[in-house]
């Protein structure tokens, strides 16, 4: 399989398209979201990133009135549709790979799973918190933040397990991480920020995919401190078009990003998310436009199971 960084360098400065993907919500139709996305495949992306969801301790309340707490995964099969999109796309699969919820023992199962399966990258993260927590908690034994899993993964790429004494077969994992063109919400300052992500880098990263951002001055600035603090590795812009007026409130409080007061305006002005979602859809080709002549490697679309506005986009861009 081909890594992130070698479709980089192959497409000789060309803008590549590429998409993330969430897995359904648990008993809902894969068929559905294969068929969703099947239209993007006209843009011909590299790769496909699937997100990696954690569990949720949920409580279920029994006839005799006993509340348990039972853990439930409510997006499983991240591995299984890395696979099917292999499959019937013949792309390079993504999987998102986590600290939340896993011991390191677990992590190195699951990387063995996408190792046996031919899959070479990986986005490593350190993952949502638990939403009834509401702060990130490491599971007992597992990782804190994303660079003590890239550190692990580097071990599994030099043939260092956690436990063998003897020297394993490598694996070949190109390692991307997560970059915030607008800072993480938990970091102190942008400085310590940048720090912590410099130090994602130094210790294996390959590449860096953003949060979303709907001002490009935000990326720009992001790229410049970046390469100012000696951070060299490709930086894709990660984008997800407006939809609908409630994201206008939403995305700002989910995602910790500024909404440029231009686009706020015109969302504002329509009656209808369809008018919405037009007005979207006209931002992102103008966004994009203006990435691709700043030279990005890749535009990266979060699709979050939707993909007309993002295919309406590509055509406006490609
Ligand atoms: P880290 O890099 O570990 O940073 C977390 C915070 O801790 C930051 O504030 C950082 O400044 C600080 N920090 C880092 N290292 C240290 C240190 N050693 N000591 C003290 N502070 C430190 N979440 C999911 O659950 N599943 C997904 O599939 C998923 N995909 C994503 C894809 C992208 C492109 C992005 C941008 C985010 C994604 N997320 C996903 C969300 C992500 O997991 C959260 O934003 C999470 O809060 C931070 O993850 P991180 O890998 O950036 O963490």
């Amino acid at each position: 399989m081909t890594k992130v960084t070698e479709h980089i360098r192959a497409a000789e400065g060309q803008t590549l398209f590429t998409i993330e993907i969430i897995p359904p919500l648990k008993g809902q139709n894969i068929q559905q979201l294969l068929d969703s996305i099947d239209p993007l495949m006209e843009f011909k992306p590299p790769f496909v990133d699937v997100t990696y969801h954690r569990e949720e301790v949920i409580d279920k309340q029994h006839p005799d009135g006993l509340i348990q707490r039972i853990p439930v995964r409510k997006r499983p099969g991240t591995v299984g549709i890395c696979a099917r999109l292999m499959e019937r796309f013949k792309v390079d699969a993504v999987p998102h790979v986590i600290c939340g919820g896993f011991t390191r023992e677990e992590t190195e199962d699951m990387l063995f799973d996408l190792h046996y399966l031919g899959i070479d990258n990986v986005l490593v993260l350190r993952g949502d918190p638990e939403k009834s927590a509401g702060v990130f908690k490491a599971k007992e034994g597992g990782h804190a933040y994303a660079s003590d899993l890239i550190c692990q993964v580097v071990d599994m790429n030099r043939g260092k397990l956690l436990h063998e004494e003897t020297e394993a077969t490598p694996t070949n994992f190109c390692i991307g991480v997560a970059g915030y063109p607008e800072k993480h919400f938990e970091a102190t300052s942008f400085d310590s920020d940048f720090d912590y992500l410099k130090r994602k880098v130094d210790a294996g990263a390959e590449y860096i995919v953003t949060q979303m951002f709907f001002d490009n001055q935000k990326y720009f600035q992001f790229v410049e401190r970046c390469r100012a603090e000696g951070i060299m590795v490709p930086i894709i812009p990660g984008l997800k078009p407006l939809s609908t007026k409630k994201q206008l409130s939403i995305l700002p409080r989910i995602f910790h990003l500024q909404m440029p007061s231009d686009l706020v305006q015109e969302a504002e002005k329509c009656e209808s998310d369809k008018d919405v979602r037009q007005v979207g859809i006209e931002w992102g080709i103008q966004q994009c436009k203006e990435l691709v002549s700043y030279g990005v490697p890749v535009l990266h679309f979060y699709t979050m199971g939707k993909s007309d506005n993002v295919l309406q986009i590509a055509r406006g861009v490609f």
